[in-house]
C-alpha cells in the first residue's frame, strides 16, 4: 500500500466510524486496491490483485463503497473509480475517460445537467438514469 493511500485509508476510516458504519478488513482492501490501481480496474482485476479473495466478497465490498460515494461504478467500461473527494453527494458526475491510460477525471459540471433537466422536462421526458462518459486522451497521454 502506498502512503498516500494509508493515509487515505485511514480518513476514510474515520469517516465511516462517524457515520456509524463499518470499515472491515474487506472493505479496507479493496478500497486501497482501488487506489493504488494503475488506471480503473473491473470487478475482477480487483479480485486478481488482491490474490486470496472470494469474489463475491469483492463484489459485495465494491457495493458498499459505491453506496458510501467512495468510488463510482463506470458504466461504460464497466469498472470502478475510487472517489474520495466530499462533493455534493457524487451526483451530477460527468467522468473524463482516458482511451489510453484509462484513469478517469469525475467532473462536476452542474450546467450541464440542468441544461439536460430543463430540456427533457420541456419535452415531456422524465430521467430515471443518467450517465454522462466522456472518452478521449487524458492531458498527460496527448
Ligand atoms: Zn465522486
Ligand atoms: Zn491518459
Amino acid at each position: 500500500m502506498q502512503a498516500k493511500t494509508k493515509e487515505t485509508i485511514a480518513a476514510i476510516e474515520r469517516k465511516l466510524t462517524a457515520k456509524g458504519e463499518r470499515f472491515t478488513a474487506p472493505r479496507r482492501q479493496v478500497m486501497a486496491t482501488l487506489l493504488d490501481y494503475d488506471g480503473t480496474p473491473k470487478a475482477y482485476d480487483i479480485v486478481e490483485a488482491m490474490g486470496d479473495v472470494k469474489p463475491m466478497t469483492v463484489y459485495r465490498a465494491l457495493d458498499f463503497l459505491v453506496a458510501q460515494g467512495l468510488a463510482h461504478r463506470i458504466e461504460s467500461l464497466n469498472a470502478y473509480a475510487p472517489c474520495v473527494e466530499s462533493h455534493c453527494a457524487h451526483k451530477d458526475s460527468q467522468y473524463l475517460i482516458c482511451e489510453k491510460c484509462e484513469k478517469v477525471e469525475e467532473l462536476h459540471n452542474h450546467a450541464i445537467d440542468d441544461f439536460i433537466a430543463k430540456q427533457l422536462l420541456k419535452d415531456g421526458f422524465k430521467i430515471e438514469a443518467k450517465v454522462i462518459e466522456i472518452h478521449g486522451l487524458c492531458s498527460d497521454c496527448t
